[in-house]
């Protein structure tokens, strides 16, 4: 998929898109600078799974991770800035959710080699103020492509 320009609400329908068509498990990997929009993706890609528009999602930037019950079944929202080593997602179980759940990733590169094969990555770039770039790449045998 080439890269567009979106607008908020655009990069918001882009997310419930995706959570209208994703299955578990699942690893969606979000890739970009400070401000890129990350944590807006995740909140209505999740807020898409839990059927809530107005669902309290707030960023895990100090828990790490997030668990909701969603009728996809679990969706883990990890923002991994704080990870100081990759071993400690064996402690939060991020990794036996990579096998049942639906994993949005912000900062997924702080996995190093534990980030699955298998995922889907989403790249954001910040355009101008009111505007962000998506590429989306699949490598995620079980996604079928619209
Ligand atoms: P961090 O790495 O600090 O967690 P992040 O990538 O999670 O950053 P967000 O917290 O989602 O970034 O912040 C993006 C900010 O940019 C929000 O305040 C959002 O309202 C704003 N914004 C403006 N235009 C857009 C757009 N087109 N798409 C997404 N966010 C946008
Ligand atoms: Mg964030």
């Amino acid at each position: 998929m080439t890269s567009t320009k979106f607008t908020l609400s655009q990069l918001q329908n882009e997310a419930k898109k995706l959570a209208r068509r994703i299955t578990p498990p699942v690893c969606i990997a979000l890739w970009g600078d400070l401000g890129a929009g990350k944590t807006t993706f995740s909140k209505a890609f999740i807020r898409a799974l839990l059927d809530d528009t107005k669902a309290d999602v707030p960023s895990p930037t100090f828990t790490l991770v997030q668990i909701y019950p969603t009728d996809k079944g679990e969706v883990w929202h990890a923002d991994l800035y704080r990870l100081s080593d990759p071993e400690e997602t064996i402690e939060l179980g991020l990794l036996e959710a990579f096998q049942k759940a639906i994993c949005v990733i912000e900062w997924p590169d702080r996995l190093g080699n534990l980030l699955p094969q298998q995922r889907i990555d989403i790249y954001l770039d910040i355009i101008d103020e009111d505007h962000r770039s998506i590429r989306i790449e699949e490598n995620h045998e079980s996604s079928p492509i619209y």
